[in-house]
C-alpha cells in the first residue's frame, strides 16, 4: 500500500501572514523551506496531496475558478521544483452559510483520497497549522503533525526524512 502526506495549504506550504484568505496569484509566497521539504518527502515514497478548507467560497469573497487558477500555478512551480502533487481537494463551504459534510475538523476529504488512492493510514500523516487539522486527521485514522504556521516545517518533519 502506498503512503501519503496531506498538507494543509494555507500557513503550511503558502504564507497566510499578510491575509487569510489567499485566492490571487499575487498572494502566493511560499513558506521558507517547502520545495526541500516536499522533495525529501517524495524521496522517502510519500505521495503528496493537499487538503484545503475555502470558506471564501461560500462567503462570496472569491469563486471556484479563483481557486482552479491559483491550483494551476501551485502545481506548476511545484513540478518545477520537481515535485508531485498528486491531487488537491478543498471544501467550498462556510458554515455560517451553508453546514457541509468536508470542512475540516471533518475527514471526508481525507477519507475519499485514502479509498481512492489505496492508501495505507498506517503511514501516511497529515501536516497542518492548527486544531482543526488534528481532529481531522484523528478522524480520519492517521497521525497528524502540528507545524507553526508560516515556518519551515523541517523540525517537525526530520523523523520522517532522515
Ligand atoms: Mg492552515
Ligand atoms: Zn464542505
Amino acid at each position: 500500500m502506498k503512503k501519503a502526506i496531506f498538507l494543509d495549504r494555507d500557513g503550511v506550504l503558502i504564507s497566510n501572514t499578510d491575509h487569510y484568505y489567499i485566492w490571487k496569484q499575487d498572494q502566493l509566497e511560499y513558506v521558507d523551506g517547502v520545495f526541500r521539504n516536499l522533495q525529501m518527502l517524495t524521496e522517502r515514497g510519500f505521495l503528496l496531496f493537499i487538503v484545503s478548507n475555502q470558506g471564501g467560497i461560500s462567503k462570496g469573497l472569491y469563486t471556484k475558478d479563483d481557486v482552479m487558477k491559483l491550483h494551476e500555478e501551485m502545481i506548476r512551480i511545484f513540478s518545477k521544483n520537481r515535485i508531485e502533487i498528486t491531487e488537491i481537494v478543498y471544501c467550498p463551504h462556510h458554515p455560517e452559510v451553508e453546514k457541509c459534510l468536508c470542512r475540516k475538523p471533518q475527514s471526508l476529504m481525507i477519507d475519499k483520497l485514502i479509498a481512492k488512492y489505496t492508501l495505507s493510514k498506517e503511514g501516511s500523516y497529515l501536516i497542518g497549522d492548527s486544531e482543526t487539522d488534528m481532529e481531522a486527521a484523528q478522524k480520519a485514522g492517521i497521525q497528524g503533525i502540528m507545524i507553526k504556521p508560516n515556518r519551515d516545517m523541517h523540525p517537525y518533519i526530520s523523523f520522517l526524512v532522515q
